[in-house]
């Protein structure tokens, strides 16, 4: 048997049919276009199912199940997507609805949880039971997975590493809150505090950079750019505390970080397990390895895949 994993973007639908072995066997992409509606995103999805399937000589029939990444707050166990603001999609019965279309098991979840799951499967958290996988990218994702088991919590969302406070932070957050890690630390914050050193005239490499992203502000700090390296700083000791905190909570055997930012690899990761060992200091009893994510884009796809496999998408069709 196959499985379909899904990883439903607010840009792109991304999916793939996947052996029950781990390996992508097709994937594909489209636009999304959520501004057509929830059906019609529906719809899309199955027509690239359809035809990542007919390219195998496969049919719905051949698969065991679906996993589907939705980037919101998810109730996994009612299939409900209680609030995904880049789909425009609240109380939507996602898992309902696709059960419909695709006359398949369907099973939804977070998609920051449901990359986590394909890190472990199939990536740099393979042999590890208990790790945290964070994602810094527009926002900030995250994971945590403790004794094999995902981690959704009384309220869905499991982590939510992106919106701890960092009290004394005042910039208002997307999710309506102020002092969240993702408005210092995510990309595009790094990007605005750093646009925000040019614009107070401070002097640097990219002063006259036309298309600024902020993995040219890591590599400007790797150049010895006294501004990059200053609002990189920043970033890293906020995102460094919040590691040690949840790490001092739960402790990982792993900490995973994936996301555009992580392709700076170690301009980003040396920083970040420098600081991260300093706040440990003596708990840090045994090694707590900082790793990058391995598996990129097929994170989502592959976990979605993994989620179908794992949970046999065992309910009423
Ligand atoms: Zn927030």
């Amino acid at each position: 048997m196959y499985l379909a994993g899904v990883d439903l973007g607010g840009s792109y639908i991304k999916a793939g049919i996947v052996d029950s072995g781990g390996k992508i066997l097709a994937k594909g992409q489209v636009a999304t276009m959520a501004d057509q509606g929830a059906t019609a995103v529906i719809l899309r999805i199955k027509a690239l199912l359809e035809r990542l399937l007919w390219e195998q000589g496969l049919t719905f029939a051949d698969l065991q199940g679906a996993g589907v990444g939705i980037p919101g707050s998810v109730d996994t166990d009612s299939g409900l997507v209680k609030l995904a603001p880049n789909l425009g999609w609240r109380d939507y019965p996602a898992r309902a609805e696709l059960v419909k279309a695709l006359k398949v098991p369907v099973i939804v979840d977070n998609d920051a949880h449901v990359a986590t799951l394909g890190e472990k499967w199939q990536g740099a958290g393979r042999g590890f039971a208990s790790l945290l996988m964070v994602t810094i990218g527009t926002g900030i994702g995250s994971g945590l997975i403790i004794n094999n088991e995902i981690q959704r919590g009384h309220f869905g969302f499991g982590a939510e590493l992106g919106h701890y406070k960092i009290a004394h932070e005042k910039r208002r957050c997307h999710c309506g809150g102020r002092g969240c890690l993702e408005t210092v630390a995510s990309a595009t914050a790094i990007l605005r505090t750093f646009r925000e050193g040019l614009a107070c005239g401070c002097s640097s490499l990219l002063k006259d950079s036309p298309a600024l992203e902020a993995r040219q502000v890591v590599e400007a700090a790797a150049q010895g750019d006294v501004l990059a390296r200053r609002v990189l700083e920043r970033a890293v000791r906020h995102l460094a505390l919040a590691l040690a905190n949840i790490s001092l909570t739960i402790g990982p055997e792993l900490i995973i970080i994936g996301g555009g930012l992580a392709q700076a690899g170690e301009l980003i990761l040396e920083p970040l397990r420098k600081h991260l060992q300093a706040y440990l200091g003596v708990w840090q009893v045994k090694p707590l390895p900082l790793v990058a994510a391995q598996l990129g884009n097929d994170a989502g796809v592959i976990g979605a895949a993994y989620l179908a496999l794992s949970e046999n998408c065992n309910q009423d069709m």
